[in-house]
């Protein structure tokens, strides 16, 4: 038995996690089991009574160093991917903000980066998988071969099965940094008239002051850039800091984070720097303090992210940056960020607009305040993404994502919905 295992540490719950036996292969299902990664999602995706921990399931099974093309178990880490590639000349097309998450928990959550404008989810570079269905059946799913299933699992939050082999194609890099720009801008009519202006640019991200006031509401710092060319790709990881307890949770507060937001808005003198970064920081700059999530003390935090249309997303943002500041609960961590269009996966997150993801601690009032949230992303007609949710109601998830009846048929045929569940398909009812 343990508990606390997804990244917000909210909620525990009491669970048995086994490792994943290759051997014999439908013992791996018992009734309300779940396949577990790297536990990186935040809220209760990865949560549930029985655990297949998949992370030992975890070696590469061929590379071509003429086209990039990686076959690997779906437990090896992308971290692991970068290290033991980058020397080579490659790197991952989509990375998300942590490099600590496994193959099988990128394509489970179609994960998305700070290029999903021109590459699209972790699932598009995703060329097949064998996914484990519970009757002991292995599937090699494509967009070709088995698509119903390719497009259920990508997003799929683990409930199709668990994803065993991947192909997936690499990108070529000829150095480790990144030529960064860095944009501040006043409010978020000049955000968004920045990333319009920037959609070329490889990679782009916002941190927004989520507390700020009257004419300043959305000003930000824009950060984008690309690979350089300087033929660099000598890489040693750097020691990382750690955050050995979890804080006393009243350290953070709205005086604290109004504090942080002030001095890190500040810190950029200039309208525009530009600099050379390591990709690490460019790409993953939390994960250089180990257990950051211990900051929001013991009782956990939620990482709200929600996405509108393009149409409404001025609007709708704006109405909810009011809101967030009206109560007071604001967030260090406020990532804003244009996307391209969708794919034709029914559970993935991303669709064109743009998204914002802020993190709150768990604390009275809350869910109150997120719920109010949500009505706003229901009248904008946005989403919200399972892979940080611990509390979004049935109803609110329905109307956000058009494609669930699809998703609920394929657990229908394949016989999924007794033993592959999470606390979360169990609230929204998939
Ligand atoms: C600091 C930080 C930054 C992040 N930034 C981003 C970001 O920029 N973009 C983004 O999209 N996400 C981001 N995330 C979320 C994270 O990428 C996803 O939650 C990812 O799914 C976590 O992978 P994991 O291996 O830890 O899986 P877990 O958290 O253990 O599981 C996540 C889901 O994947 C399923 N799963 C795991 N392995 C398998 C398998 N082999 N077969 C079937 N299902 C499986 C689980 O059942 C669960 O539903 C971030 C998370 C953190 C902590």
């Amino acid at each position: 038995m343990g508990r606390m295992i997804s990244w917000g540490n909210y909620p525990q719950h009491d669970h048995t996690k086994k490792s994943f036996e290759v051997n014999k292969l439908s013992s791996n299902f018992a009734i309300n089991s779940i396949p577990f990664g790297n536990g990186r999602s935040y809220g209760d995706s990865c949560v549930s009574d029985h655990l297949i921990d998949i992370k030992q399931y975890n070696h590469f099974l061929s590379f071509d160093e003429e086209t990039g093309v990686l076959v690997t178990q779906s437990g090896v880490l992308l971290d692991e991917i970068i290290n033991t590639f980058l020397p080579k000349g490659w790197f991952l097309k989509v990375n998300p903000g942590t490099k600590f998450i496994t193959v099988g928990g990128a394509i489970a959550s179609d994960i998305h980066g700070k290029n999903h404008h021109i590459e699209g989810c972790f699932s598009e570079s995703v060329n097949w998988f064998s996914l484990l269905l519970p009757s002991g059946e292995i599937k090699k799913c494509s967009r070709e071969e088995n698509t119903e299933l390719f497009r259920a699992t990508c997003g799929g939050m683990g409930l199709t099965g668990i994803i065993m082999d991947v192909e997936m194609q690499l990108k070529k890099i000829n150095s480790k940094s990144i030529y960064q720009t860095t944009r501040k801008t006043k409010n978020l009519k000049e955000t968004f008239e920045v990333f319009e202006h920037i959609q070329e640019e490889p990679y782009s991200v916002a941190w927004i002051d989520c507390l700020a006031k009257g004419k300043s509401v959305g000003k930000s710092l824009i950060m984008y850039g690309d690979f350089m060319d300087d033929g660099d790709l000598i890489y040693e990881p750097k020691e990382k800091m750690n955050v050995p307890i979890f804080f006393p949770s009243f350290i953070l507060n709205t005086l604290s984070v109004k504090l942080f937001n002030y001095l890190y808005y500040r810190k950029v003198s200039k309208k525009i720097t530009k600099q050379k970064v390591g990709f690490d920081k460019f790409f993953f700059p939390l994960d250089s303090i180990a257990n950051w999530n211990r900051i929001y003390g013991k009782k956990g935090f939620t990482q709200y992210q929600f996405i509108l249309p393009k149409e409404n997303s001025f609007h709708g943002l704006k109405e909810i940056l009011q809101e967030i500041e009206a109560s007071g609960k604001g967030s260090f961590l406020a990532v804003l960020k244009l996307y391209g269009k969708s794919n034709e996966n029914y559970l993935s997150f991303p669709l064109e607009g743009y998204s914002l993801a802020l993190d709150f601690k768990i604390e009275k009032g809350i869910f109150e305040l997120l719920e109010k949230l949500d009505t706003i992303v229901v009248k904008y007609k946005g989403r919200i993404y399972l892979s940080k949710d611990v509390r979004v109601s049935k109803a609110t998830f329905e109307k956000g994502y058009p494609n669930i009846e699809k998703f609920r048929e394929i657990r229908k045929k394949y016989n999924l919905k007794e033993l592959l569940t999470s606390l979360q398909s169990k609230r929204v009812e998939i």
